[in-house]
């Protein structure tokens, strides 16, 4: 199964803008280390396990977590330090530095490292990111690739196919496709950008810009707030799992809205790639119930003659796959 890609680039320059997985030199020549850390970079919260042991045997861990301190809005720099903070904590619980690290980065990275876009925290466009990375882990093996690819290649693994969807709900969704057991479209030629999929021509306009992208409809702020508009109040994210677990109309219908977009994405990637498994992971959609078993009633009411709707299952690893395809990227770095 093909993780294989994680070392295919190297720090030259990919010739698209866009490079969804890179290895990055080491700084300095490495010192003693052990062990690997995966790091998943949220909307709203960043995700860190280290990990440490012969494969099957018991495994060393911790793990940390950080919500962002800022409002989205607000600049990189806060966020940074707020993280450069964390990762001195658990390098101090670790009793060391970590041989490899992996990231799973959800904002559009430019070929220079620097953030082109992230409309989930809009404040850290410009950013230097990678070279940042650099400097928190300067002796580590280093190598990041987008969340919605990571948690494809993670699921992918855990499910043993070759051949898999991914969608993941939160703050955005991100998505990644796993074919013949390597991640489309490959390395050096941009990331799999599930969430901007067009679902609905006429639907609410997304955070890019773009009018009826699957994220406009199906994330969840998107379905938060239409469930406030059905309402006629505020609604957090508790008080939706409670209604659509009591069955109020208001919620019912804001996560129907949600599910069927979801469906119609699963199914025009099906028909395209005909995944053995369609994966439904990403925080939002794990806590809230029956979400998996809705999307696949609005996939099957779509079946055409001859092409069975996708399986659709939630993700194993839950609103951890991204995590866990950044650690599987930090294990595949050649480590000195
Ligand atoms: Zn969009």
């Amino acid at each position: 199964m093909g993780l294989a890609t994680a070392q295919g680039s190297t720090p030259q320059a990919p010739t698209q803008a866009v490079a969804p997985t890179q290895a990055v030199a080491p700084a300095q020549a490495p010192t003693a280390a052990r062990g690997v850390l995966g790091i998943d970079i949220g909307g709203t919260k960043v995700a860190l396990r280290a990990e440490d042991g012969p494969p099957g045997g018991p495994v060393r861990t911790e793990e940390a977590v950080l919500r962002w301190p800022g409002a989205r809005v607000a600049g990189a720099y806060a966020d940074w330090t707020a993280l450069a903070g964390t990762v001195a904590d658990l390098r101090e619980r670790w009793e060391g530095d970590f041989a490899a690290v992996g990231v799973a980065v959800p904002a559009t990275v430019g070929p220079d490292g620097r953030v082109l876009a992230w409309p989930g925290r809009p404040g850290w466009r410009g950013f230097d990111l990678l070279p940042a990375l650099r400097r928190l882990f300067p002796t580590a093996a280093l190598a990041w690739a987008d969340d919605g690819d990571l948690a494809a290649l993670a699921e992918a693994v855990h499910a043993g196919s070759g051949n898999v969807v991914y969608l993941g709900v939160g703050t955005g969704i991100g998505g990644g496709v796993v074919h013949e057991g390597a991640p489309l479209p490959g390395p050096g030629r941009g990331s799999c950008e599930a969430g901007h999929v067009i679902v609905d021509r006429s639907g609410p306009v997304c955070d890019c810009g773009r009018r009826g992208c699957l994220q406009a409809t199906a994330s969840g702020p998107a379905t938060l707030r239409r469930a406030e508009l059905l309402l006629g109040a505020p609604v957090e994210y508790a008080e939706l799992r409670t209604g659509l677990a009591e069955g109020a109309p208001w919620a019912v219908e804001a996560v129907e809205e949600t599910c069927a977009a979801l469906a119609a994405a699963a199914v025009s990637l099906g028909e395209l790639f005909h995944p053995e498994l369609t994966v439904l992971g990403g925080g939002f959609a794990e806590g809230l119930p029956g979400f998996t078993a809705r999307v696949e009633a609005h996939a099957a009411a779509l079946a055409r003659p001859g092409v069975p709707a996708p399986v659709i299952r939630p993700a194993v690893l839950g609103g951890l796959s991204s995590l866990h395809g950044a650690l599987a990227l930090a294990r595949l770095q050649p480590v000195s």
